[in-house]
């Protein structure tokens, strides 16, 4: 089964807003056997919406639109829709009725404008939008189907998740199974790599594709396989990945697409060790990113941004005469750094970076992009020098990456 996703809005193609609709609805979908065709955004303009649809129709026999169904006047995809699918605006007392509860838990009340999103063409058939005012309209025409949600990203996801998936599960029935599996693999380059899965990439049957998703730092190797007979694409794909695991062997960190953070998290956890960080030129992204990860609190329990000399020296009791002799970026700095805050912290791990992130600051012996990461898990200690490219927000990226990755490599290599 294949489909269009249509992203409406003019704040989609100035680059004011990240279309992240579409994105969604095929990781959504995907699993469940469609093929997303293809993803256009377009306008806020009748005659480009209108054109979308028409193109997207000889594709796909399923459109997803999103966006341009609020009350306002730029928004015009409900009035588009009337033209191409014709019957008449009609009152809908149901949509009506809607509206006023959704507006009633936000403890608003109804205006004129949102009053009218109880007008609907008589041609679709409604599905009420429980989170929003804007009602979900499904036309269906010479067997293809087109579906218009809203724009808000938590609306479309909700009702897709509750309401418009499993209708469209029973209206499609599809029959492609579609599997994804991901790998993420650490101390490749992308083509170093792909010499390394030559034979192994000749050995996959034409249903299964391999792709390389780079990442600074990190490789994600994701195994696509999509087929009619379910168990049989199970089997290959299960066949494939040990495969895979056994050239690749220990430097996959993990066997699903998840953000290094999560991988160090997985794996404190099932160590049962603590972590704290202390950071000078990441300034707190990595304890950031640590703590995005809910559940973070089992294993994390603090950072110390220690961006002044004297504050490396006061709370994490790095030695004066260190800091006077081998600079803040150095490597003696960095491993003083991790002992004092696993001490100052009370914890089993830590990971500390001090380096010069940029634009100014940088000196012919420690140039722009130089960090210094240390990683303690322990008794065991490493420390590494580093020259990231790029400007500030991308060395502080990639030091904060290289750091998790440096301890996620101590504690695995650490009996
Ligand atoms: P509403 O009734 O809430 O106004 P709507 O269908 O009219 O819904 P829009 O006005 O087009 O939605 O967009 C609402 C908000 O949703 C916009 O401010 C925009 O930030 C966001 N949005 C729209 N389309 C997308 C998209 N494809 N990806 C992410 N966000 C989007
Ligand atoms: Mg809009």
């Amino acid at each position: 089964m294949e489909a269009s996703i249509i992203v409406i809005g003019d704040e989609l193609l100035i680059g004011q807003v990240l279309d992240t609709n579409s994105g969604w609805i095929a990781r959504h979908l995907n699993p469940l056997g469609w093929k997303i065709k293809n993803v256009r955004t377009v306008a806020d303009d009748s005659s480009d919406i209108k054109a979308a649809i028409t193109n997207a129709f000889t594709e796909t026999d399923l459109v997803l639109t999103t966006g341009g169904l609020g009350p306002t006047k730029d928004d015009i995809t409900k009035q588009t829709l009337l033209e191409l699918f014709g019957g008449e605006m009609i009152y809908d007392k149901a949509v009506e009725a809607n509206v006023l509860e959704v507006v009633e838990k936000r403890h608003l009340k109804i205006n004129p404008l949102t009053a009218n999103q109880a007008y609907v063409p008589s041609s679709c058939r409604v599905i009420q939008n429980k989170v929003g005012t804007a009602p979900i309209m499904w036309f269906e025409k010479d067997g293809k189907v087109l579906v218009s949600m809203p724009g808000v990203p938590f609306e479309t996801e909700t009702m897709m998740s509750t309401e418009i998936i499993p209708q469209l599960v029973k209206r499609f029935a599809p029959s492609t199974h579609i599997e994804h599996r991901t790998f993420v693999v650490i101390n490749y380059s992308e083509s170093v790599l792909a010499m390394k899965l030559d034979e192994f990439e000749q050995s996959i049957p034409e249903f299964i594709k391999l792709a390389y998703l780079p990442k600074p730092g990190i490789i994600r190797l994701r195994l696509t396989g999509s087929h009619t007979d379910g168990s049989l694409l199970t089997s290959e794909m299960d066949r494939l990945s040990g495969n895979l695991a056994a050239i690749i062997g220990n430097d996959i960190i993990a066997f699903d697409d998840m953000p290094v953070e999560q991988i160090l998290g997985e794996l404190l956890k099932s160590r049962h060790l603590t972590l704290a960080t202390a950071e000078s030129c990441t300034g707190g992204n990595i304890a950031h990113e640590i703590t995005s990860i809910s559940g973070s609190s089992e294993y994390f329990r603090g950072t110390v941004v220690a961006y002044a000399n004297d504050v490396k020296q006061q709370l994490l009791g790095v030695d004066t005469e260190i800091l006077a002799n081998d600079g803040a970026v150095s490597e003696p700095t960095v491993r003083a750094m991790a002992t004092g805050a696993c001490k100052a912290i009370g914890t089993d791990c830590a990971i500390a970076t001090s380096g010069i992130a940029g634009p100014g600051g940088g000196s012919p012996d420690k140039p722009v992009g130089t960090v210094w990461i240390a990683a303690k898990c322990a008794d065991n200690i490493v420390a590494k020098k580093y020259h990231f490219p790029g400007s500030r927000d991308r060395v502080i990226d990639r030091a904060s990456t290289t750091a998790l990755i440096m301890l996620i490599e101590l504690i695995r290599n650490t009996k």
